[in-house]
């Protein structure tokens, strides 16, 4: 069988370097041909040395200059359009896991050209969900990384969409799960950055201890599996085991259970139909009388900003990428020690509300528009 050509965008971050560590351990199915990062020259030096790739794309443009002549075997694309150029260098699957929102353009374009895709970044279907699902379908070509959607895809194989009656996505609960109210206002960065199972970029972690995180999936999941907010809900499961649930017409339900570990989810998504053996890597569930798996109630209150995130996307498409936009900059504001993580449902919130527009936009050029829109007033708001 001849190998995978893959491009990873993001591939110095936490996603990129789990996907990495896939391939390192598969090179008879995946031929690392490009990857892509903002600015961080010293990291990729060490996966140009390591993975050979053909190109990379260096989104900071003073980094791409500095990085220019390290190996002059490989091709160096710049910025928003060397993304776009990537698109067209005959890849047959790109990893889509850059934190932020500049590279949906180039998420449109691989559907467009039917390219095989996983997608980790989030904001891509938050922001963009309605133009990206037009164009794509489940699994082929476009399948989802992230470990919830990863689990309710893998329990929807074979089923038919119309027979679900409601999905059930699993949180951690995060490093506050039994913190009151005055320790989440105290806490520091640090300590809001030390997530009890998972180990992600700083962003995504951070919104997983305000659960804004848990929003968030709930939005992807209504536009990935075209399902109206109302059947999406979620619970805490704090050992990060089961990762997403299916409950169908006929009463019966599926869950998926895994280790916490990216690297199940990403095997999975790189390599579908098929399974890779990576199951010695983790430690095996042991299913027996002894075993119990504990769920709790997410408690909205404590954690207002997942029911914000819900309460945008049923206000209309238009708010969702707003989100977005200002939960940058208060989760920047947060980790540079400006604002407390209590602070930050206020902030979006506030946010959200001195939008004026259409509910409901006609197309990704609006969406992203918005995400600046939210950063700007946020920014302001910060002040
Ligand atoms: P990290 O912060 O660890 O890494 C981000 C990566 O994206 C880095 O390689 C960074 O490069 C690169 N990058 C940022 N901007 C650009 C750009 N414009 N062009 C090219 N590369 C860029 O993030 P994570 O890996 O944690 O998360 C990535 C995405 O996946 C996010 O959207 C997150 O929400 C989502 N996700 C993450 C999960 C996780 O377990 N970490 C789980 C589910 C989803 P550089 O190093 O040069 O800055
Ligand atoms: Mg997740």
């Amino acid at each position: 069988m001849s190998q995978k050509r893959l491009a990873v965008i993001g591939a110095t971050g936490s996603i990129g370097r789990a996907t990495l560590d896939v391939c390192r351990r598969f090179p008879e199915e995946f031929d690392v041909r490009a990857l892509a990062v903002r600015s961080n020259i010293e990291e990729l030096k060490k996966l140009v040395d390591e993975f050979k790739p053909k190109y990379v794309v260096i989104y900071d443009d003073v980094a791409a200059s500095n990085f220019a002549l390290y190996d002059e075997s490989v091709k160096v694309l710049v910025g928003h359009e060397g993304l776009m150029q990537l698109i067209d260098e005959g890849m047959d699957h790109i990893v889509f896991a850059s934190s932020g929102t500049e590279a949906i353009a180039a998420l449109s374009a691989s559907l467009d050209r039917k390219i095989e895709v996983s997608l980790a970044n989030k904001e891509s279907l938050i922001v963009a969900g309605p133009w990206i699902m037009e164009k794509a379908s489940l699994a082929d070509p476009l399948r989802p990384i992230d470990s919830e959607h990863n689990a309710v895809w893998q329990c929807l194989l074979g089923e038919d969409l119309n027979e679900i009656e409601e999905i059930i996505l699993t949180a951690s609960g995060g490093p506050f799960l039994h913190s009151s109210y005055e320790e989440m206002k105290l806490a520091t960065p640090s300590r809001a950055l030390k997530h009890p199972t998972w180990s992600m970029g700083s962003k995504i972690t951070v919104d997983s201890a305000t659960l804004l995180n848990k929003g968030f999936e709930v939005i992807e999941a209504s536009y990935l599996f075209a399902l109206p907010i109302e059947k999406i809900n979620a619970v805490v499961q704090p050992d990060s085991l089961a990762h997403g649930c299916v409950r169908f017409s006929d009463g019966s339900v599926k869950m998926f259970l895994s280790e916490p570990d990216m690297r199940i989810p990403i095997s999975f998504a790189l390599s579908y139909p098929k399974r890779l053996k990576i199951g010695h890597l983790f430690h095996r569930l042991a299913i027996t009388e002894k075993w119990k798996l504990d769920f709790l109630r997410l408690d909205e209150n404590k954690f207002p900003c997942y029911s914000l995130a819900r309460r945008a996307l049923q206000m209309g498409n238009a708010y969702p990428p707003i989100i977005v936009g200002a939960d940058e900059v208060a989760v920047e504001a947060f980790v540079k020690g400006k604002i407390s993580i209590v602070d930050i449902f206020p902030l979006l919130e506030k946010v959200l509300l001195s939008y004026n527009g259409p509910s409901n936009l006609n197309g990704l050029e609006e969406a992203i528009s918005l995400v600046e829109f939210g950063r700007r007033i946020a920014r302001e708001l910060c002040r």
